[in-house]
C-alpha cells in the first residue's frame, strides 16, 4: 500500500520520524487506500505539536487553532489546478475534542500523545484508521475500531456509541449519508453485496434527526452538495429521507411524495424529481441541482385526478420555489439564479415540425446560448426519468442542431447591426433611454426575421420609430416579445396539456 502514497506524503512522515516523532496518514485517504480508489486529499496526524511541525518545515504555515499545519508541497494531486505551484498537506497533531455544548463543534481541542485517542474522536471507522511507520519502522495499519473490517464488509459505524456520537455533532447525521452516496457503487442492486449504514447506526439518526436543525445552512449545503455531486444522488436523497433529515434540508421536495400524476408519468411527482436527478447527464452542480428541483411546482399547481391531471405553470412556480430553497441553504448567488432559470425554463416547447427558428432565437434569448446544453441535460433527465418509453432522442439532436443554425443570429442588443452611436450620429437622437427602447423594439423585430439585421434596414426602421414616445417604444417591444412568448406557451400548454 505503501507504494500508492505519493512521495511528498511519504516524506512529511519520514522526515518527522528521524525527528523522533510518530506520524500516519489518516482518516477518508486510509479508507479510500483500502478501497483502491484516488483519495481526494491527504492528511497526516503526529504527536508533534504544531509549534515542532513548523519548525520541521521551513515552508509551513499554521492553519486553524485546532492544532493543523499546513506544509506546502510540490504540486502532485491530480485535482489541483496547474496554476499553482504547491499542495498543501495537513498536519494536525493528535487531539481529542471535548466539551460538546450545542450540537455542534467542540468548544476546546486538547492535544494528546495517544494516536487511539485521536482515532477514537473521528466519526465512522472507516474513517478512524491511520497507516505509517510502526516503532520498528514498518509500515503497517492502526486500526483500534475494526475499521479495515467494516472497508471490507462495506458498513458504516460510529465509533463507539451512535447516539453520543451524533449528540457531539448532528453534521455526523448527514455525513454517513453522504459516505453511503459516495461510496456505494451505482451499479450495484439489492442483491449485490453493497454499501449500508448500520443498523443501530441508522436507527440513531432517525431517531436524532430534528438536532440537525441547529447545523448551519453553510455545513448542510456542503454535505448535500457532495451527495448531489456523487455517483448515488437519488439513493443518497431517498436515504435522507428515510433517514428523517431531509425535512430540514429539502422540504419542498416531500410535498411531491404520493403526489401521482397522469397518463404521461409512471411515477409520483417525488419519485420522478428523484429519477430526474439519476438520469441528469451533467455533472454541474447547479444543472443536477435544477433536475432535482425541476418539478417541485406541481404539487402546487396540479388539478383535477387521474389521467387528466393538468399542472399549468408548475415550471414557473417552481422556479419561485426553488430560488428560496437554494437561497436559504445559501448557495452562491450565481448557482441559484442558474438553477433557477434552468427550473423556469425547463418545459420548452419543442416538436420537429412546428418550431420555428425564431421561436429557437426566442428560446436562446430568454435561456442565453451558454446555458442551451445544461437546459438541455435537465430535460433529457426529465424525459428519462418519466419512465414512460416516449423517448426521442432525434428531438433533442434536431433541436442541438436548430440551435447551432440560429446561433450565430442576433438574439441580443449587442448582435444587432447597428449600435445605440449610429442612431445618435446618423440619426440626431439625442444620447439617453429612448436609444435602448428603439434598439429593443429593432431586436423584437430581428428576432422574427434576422434578415432585417443590415444596418441599412435598421436606421431605415429607426428614423420612423424616432418620433414615438418612449413608453410606447416600450410597450411594443415587450408586446412583441410577449406575444410570441404567449404562443410558444400555448403551444406547451396544446400538446404537453397533461405534462
Ligand atoms: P473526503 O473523501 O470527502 O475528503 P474524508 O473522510 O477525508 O472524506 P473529511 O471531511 O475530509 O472527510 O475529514 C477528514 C477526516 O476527519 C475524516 O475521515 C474523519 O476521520 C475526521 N472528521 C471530519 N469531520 C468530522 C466530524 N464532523 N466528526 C468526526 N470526525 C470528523
Ligand atoms: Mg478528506
Amino acid at each position: 500500500m505503501i507504494q500508492k502514497i505519493p512521495l511528498p506524503v511519504q516524506n512529511i512522515i519520514v522526515t518527522l520520524g528521524k525527528a523522533h516523532f510518530e506520524a500516519f496518514v489518516v482518516g477518508g485517504c486510509v479508507r479510500d487506500l483500502i478501497l483502491e480508489r484516488m483519495p481526494k486529499d491527504w492528511d497526516v496526524t503526529t504527536n508533534a505539536t504544531p509549534e515542532q511541525v513548523l519548525e520541521l518545515f521551513p515552508e509551513s504555515f499554521y492553519e486553524n487553532e485546532f492544532g493543523t499545519v499546513g506544509v506546502k508541497v510540490p504540486r502532485f494531486l491530480a485535482t489541483t489546478s496547474p496554476d499553482y505551484e504547491n499542495d498543501i498537506i495537513e498536519v494536525t497533531t493528535y487531539r481529542t475534542e471535548a466539551n460538546y455544548e450545542d450540537l455542534r463543534r467542540p468548544s476546546a481541542v486538547h492535544f494528546t500523545l495517544s494516536l487511539k485517542e485521536d482515532l477514537a474522536r473521528r466519526d465512522f471507522t472507516i474513517n478512524a484508521i491511520a497507516y505509517g511507520p510502526a516503532a520498528d519502522g514498518k509500515w503497517q495499519l492502526v486500526d483500534p475500531f475494526d475499521g479495515s473490517a467494516d472497508v471490507t464488509k462495506k458498513i458504516i459505524r460510529t465509533v463507539g456509541d451512535p447516539a453520543e456520537r451524533f449528540n457531539e455533532d448532528a453534521l455526523r447525521l448527514m455525513r454517513a449519508i453522504r459516505f453511503f452516496a459516495e461510496l456505494r457503487d451505482p451499479q450495484e442492486t439489492k442483491l449485490t453485496h453493497s454499501w449500508h449504514i448500520e443498523e443501530a447506526t441508522f436507527a440513531a439518526i432517525q431517531k436524532l434527526a430534528e438536532n440537525l436543525a441547529a447545523i448551519s445552512q453553510e455545513r448542510v449545503r456542503d454535505e448535500l452538495a457532495k451527495i448531489i455531486l456523487s455517483d448515488s444522488p437519488m439513493e443518497g436523497i431517498q436515504m435522507l429521507h428515510d433517514g428523517g433529515l431531509l425535512r430540514f434540508i429539502l422540504p419542498e421536495l416531500e410535498v411531491g411524495i404520493g403526489v401521482s400524476q397522469n397518463l404521461h408519468h409512471i411515477y409520483t411527482v417525488w419519485e420522478h424529481n428523484l429519477r430526474a436527478l439519476a438520469t441528469c447527464p451533467s455533472k454541474k452542480l447547479e444543472v443536477r441541482l435544477a433536475a432535482l428541483l425541476h418539478d417541485v411546482g406541481k404539487p402546487q399547481t396540479k388539478r383535477g385526478e387521474g389521467y387528466n391531471a393538468t399542472f399549468y405553470n408548475h415550471d414557473h412556480v417552481g422556479a419561485r420555489i426553488a430560488e428560496k430553497m437554494l437561497t436559504r441553504l445559501r448557495f452562491p448567488k450565481a448557482l441559484v439564479k442558474k438553477a433557477t432559470l434552468l427550473v423556469d425554463n425547463h418545459l420548452f416547447y419543442y416538436n420537429v415540425d412546428e418550431v420555428t427558428e425564431a421561436s429557437v432565437r426566442r428560446l436562446i434569448k430568454r435561456v442565453g446560448l451558454e446555458n442551451m446544453d445544461d437546459l438541455m441535460a435537465v430535460r433529457i433527465g426529465d424525459r428519462l426519468g418519466s419512465g414512460v418509453p416516449k423517448a426521442k432522442p432525434y428531438k433533442l439532436r434536431h433541436l442541438e442542431y436548430m440551435i447551432e443554425k440560429v446561433s450565430r443570429d442576433p438574439v441580443s442588443v449587442k448582435m444587432l447591426a447597428i449600435k445605440g452611436t449610429d442612431l445618435i450620429e446618423e440619426l440626431k437622437i439625442p444620447a439617453g433611454p429612448k436609444i435602448g427602447a428603439i434598439l429593443d423594439v429593432l431586436l423584437a423585430e430581428v428576432i422574427e426575421d434576422p434578415n432585417l439585421n443590415t444596418k441599412e434596414v435598421l436606421l431605415k426602421r429607426a428614423d420612423t420609430l424616432k418620433a414615438s414616445p418612449i413608453e410606447t417604444l416600450r410597450t411594443h417591444a415587450e408586446e412583441k416579445i410577449e406575444e410570441k412568448r404567449a404562443e410558444d406557451d400555448q403551444q406547451i400548454k396544446k400538446r404537453h396539456w397533461v405534462e
